[in-house]
């Protein structure tokens, strides 16, 4: 029997032959790095405006409490210009591509496996900026972090979201880097064996998979049932390990470290070849599009053959997470997966918000097991204090409470809302 969490949504069938196979965009008009929305952290450039840059070589550092992890350039292109704060410090910047082509040389990890200590691992993985999803931001720290705290390892090889198939397009045409970079995780978390998780619909590629790990020890399979959002690390660890991780807890209380199968193939990509993160697999409607980060998403969606006359909307994300495009010219960061278009004549009317009748199917969906209609109630009322005290920081925003909710109340965005004002202390 397939294993699953608690709460979430059914999904309706993976559809393997809907898997559009990965496309390469190498050379957008132009990218752009922007870091104004990262707290309390400082970008310090490397180039300076006027500069010929080449795909892969380090633009800047990001500085964070003393701790600088490089950030690269996914182009051969020229710095036309830094991008400023409101309070004119430098926080990204904007390369014309120039289609010369430039690389950096590039060299891979050339000491023995013996020699490769976790120690090292982690520095290569830092040197390389690898990212992971979640509070802690790189790869590396939650590598730290995890070290001799972790008893299970799972691989995460869940999609995000119905309609977004990135995740699946890179397995299946890079398995052996996903694999190598799981075991090279392995290594650097101290842990003998790494859990594969996957949606038991997900046809050639579970297939695949077993059959590459059939023999080896190193790795089990596991089959979860294919449900939103199971690709939360709070949702693998659940599904697979039972651990219900209350609204509070850390997901390292568990014992357990979730990493997704995009990290492990750009970790085996960074020891085995030098080869640093600053590009990604989005998927743009039906797509796969492998890009440079900062690609304009206007140029992405162009890329993939959507004309802007019939996109009514484009969203960064899918449709459950996803957010709708300020301006189309926002670039594509380490964490987009996806591009959503809504075409003219799509969806439906959406009916007037009713007043909740506490019927519950918010809480019962509710994969963070909090309570959904009260903290919007909460949040309604300006109550931040008890919205803290009853667990809104535990809200992942995955808007399975306003998929069922029949009163059609925004609860997500009034949780989202709250979020933003809880205090630092609870005096209630
Ligand atoms: S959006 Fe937040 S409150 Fe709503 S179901 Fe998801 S985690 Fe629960
Ligand atoms: S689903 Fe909607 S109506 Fe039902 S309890 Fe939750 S907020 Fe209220």
């Amino acid at each position: 029997m397939a294993l699953t969490f608690t709460g979430g949504i059914d999904l309706p069938k993976f559809a393997f032959s809907e898997l559009k196979r990965i496309k390469k965009y190498d050379d957008p008009p132009y990218t752009v790095t922007d870091f104004s929305q990262e707290r309390d952290m400082e970008f310090i450039p490397s180039v300076s405006e006027g500069d010929a840059v080449a795909r892969y070589m380090q633009t800047g550092e990001l500085v964070y409490k003393g701790d600088a992890v490089p950030v690269y350039s996914g182009v051969s292109g020229v710095v036309r210009e830094y991008l400023r704060d409101r309070n004119g410090a430098v926080c990204g910047m904007v390369t014309d591509t120039d289609g010369a082509g430039r690389q950096t040389e590039l060299h891979g990890y050339s000491g023995t496996l013996e020699e490769l200590t976790p120690e090292i691992l982690t520095d290569l993985i830092k040197r390389a900026g690898i990212t992971c999803r979640g509070a802690k931001r790189f790869a590396y720290k939650k590598i730290i972090d995890a070290n001799n705290n972790t008893e299970r390892f799972f691989l995460n090889c869940c999609e995000s979201e119905p309609g977004v198939s990135s995740r699946k397009a890179l397995l299946y045409e890079d398995t052996e880097a996903v694999l190598n970079g799981a075991k090279l995780l392995m290594r650097a978390l101290d842990v003998r064996r790494c859990e594969i998780v996957i949606e038991k619909n997900s046809g050639e590629i579970l297939q695949k998979l077993k059959s590459l790990t059939r023999r080896d020890p190193l790795f089990d399979v596991r089959r979860v049932k294919p449900k939103y959002p199971q690709d939360e690390e709070f949702s693998v660890i659940c599904a697979v390990s039972g651990v219900r991780l209350s609204d509070a807890a850390k997901p390292e209380r568990s014992k357990c470290t979730v990493f997704d199968a995009e990290t492990a193939s750009a970790v085996f990509r960074a020891v085995a070849f030098g080869i640093p993160q600053c590009e990604r697999v989005v998927t743009v409607d039906t797509e796969n599009v492998l890009c440079p980060i900062g690609t304009p998403i206007s140029d992405l969606v162009t890329f993939a053959g959507i004309t802007f006359d019939s996109a009514r909307h484009i969203i960064a994300g899918g449709i459950m997470r996803g957010r709708a495009l300020k301006s189309s010219d926002e670039p594509v960061s380490s964490e987009t997966d996806a591009v959503t278009v809504v075409y003219h004549g799509d969806g439906r009317r959406i009916p007037e918000m009713t007043e909740c009748t506490r019927c519950g199917k918010c809480v019962s969906v509710c994969p963070s097991r909090i309570m959904p209609y009260y903290l919007a109630e909460l949040s309604r009322k300006k109550k931040y204090s008890l919205c803290k005290q009853y667990g809104a920081a535990a809200c992942t925003e995955c808007g399975c409470c306003d998929y069922v909710c029949p009163s059609y109340i925004p609860v997500k965005k009034l949780i989202s809302a709250a979020k933003q004002k809880l205090p630092e202390d609870v005096s209630e």
